[in-house]
């Protein structure tokens, strides 16, 4: 059986196993510490533990970092992207941006996608695997280590699906959460979906604080569908039902994301079918210029997304239109690893 790694295991996890063996309580304090605090690189680094404990670890759980193979820094606003290499040579894309409030992180949760949205540069090379619970978390610790910065919020919003890779979601933000652990506040945390509406109901139930953030696109079922085949598999009445049910348990409003894209999604009827769609729900909507990518004839730009969100505004909706970052250094999501990956 493949081994876990270390960096995987919750705090109970990790004292059923400690207990499994025949060690004391404390020691789990001891190596979440050396884990989480001290973010130790090794398993000889945990000083304090005996040497048959590092040995019997070392036998039991693998200690694997990511490994950052590019780094990219905008000359522009300071954001910087970076490609991880993942133990078994597949690669992702980490992106880190600096706030008024303080530094956020864009994390990935699978290398690729299976989504298939057609204007995402992640889906267009492939899906590879699903992220174990420390290749996400190592994103946060090793971009920490790697620019000296502080993270103060993350977005799931990189490369993959989150709702599609459930339990490994779930165990990274048990663990982020955890004071044993990272003990960051899921406050800080948004999850950005296609619309899984199955697992928006689960995720609901398990209360975490978060914001969740919903990629919409489309006020339309045949013009989503279209854009994104998810939509045919939970078409746009189910994911709002969904959306509402998160809102009723959890009290957090919902983040719609609308890529505007030219001669698509941007007219008034577009705008009017939006906001009646949204009505009497608790939302902001989150207006983002598309991206160009290679592969399609997609366009927008920041005054015509400027315009749409002032149209919504007009209508009674809450919408502003997101900052751009990293221009100069491609930094939406997938680009980087495309060019590795083919
Ligand atoms: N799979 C999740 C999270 C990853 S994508 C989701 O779909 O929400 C993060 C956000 O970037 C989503 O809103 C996605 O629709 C958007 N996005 C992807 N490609 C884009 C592009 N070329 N231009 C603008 N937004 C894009």
């Amino acid at each position: 059986m493949k081994k876990i790694d270390i960096l995987s295991l919750t705090p109970d996890r990790l004292k059923e196993y400690l207990k499994s063996i025949g060690e004391k309580p404390f020691r789990a304090s001891q190596i979440l510490n050396w884990l989480h605090e001290k973010r130790v690189r090794d398993f000889d680094g945990m000083s304090n533990l005996p040497a048959s404990l590092r040995e019997r670890l070392k036998s039991d759980f693998t200690f694997e970092h990511i490994k950052p193979v590019r780094r990219l820094r905008s000359d522009i606003d300071g954001t910087e992207k970076f490609l991880y290499e993942l133990p078994d040579g597949n690669h992702i894309e980490t992106v880190l941006m600096s706030y008024e409030h303080g530094d956020s992180l864009c994390i990935s949760t699978q290398a690729g996608c299976r989504m298939g949205c057609r204007f995402c540069a992640s889906t267009i090379a492939g899906f590879k695997r699903n992220l174990e619970p420390n290749e996400i978390l190592g994103q946060l610790y090793e971009t920490e280590y790697v620019s000296r910065r502080k993270v103060s919020s993350i977005v799931l919003m990189g490369i993959g699906e989150p709702l599609d890779n459930f339990e490994n979601v779930v165990t990274f933000l048990n663990i982020l959460s955890s004071p044993d652990c990272t003990n960051m506040s899921l406050r800080h945390l948004s999850l950005s979906t296609c619309g899984l509406a199955d697992r928006i109901y689960k995720l609901a139930e398990l209360d975490f604080g978060l914001t969740l953030s919903v990629s919409l696109h489309s006020p339309y079922d045949e013009k989503r569908s279209e854009l994104m085949p998810i939509n045919k598999k939970y078409h746009i009445d189910e994911l709002m039902q969904a959306c509402r049910d998160y809102f009723d348990k959890t009290g957090r409003r919902i983040s719609f994301e609308y890529a505007l894209i030219e001669g698509e999604n941007d007219s008034e009827a577009d705008a009017k079918a939006l906001v009646k769609l949204i009505r009497g729900m608790p939302a902001h909507i989150n207006i983002i210029p598309v991206n160009s990518i290679a592969e399609r004839n997609y366009r927008s730009d920041r005054a015509s997304a400027q315009r749409f969100a002032k149209l919504l505004g007009s209508l009674g909706a809450n919408a502003t239109v997101r900052r751009t970052l990293g221009a100069d250094i491609n930094a939406a999501c997938g680009q980087l690893r495309r060019e590795y990956e083919i």
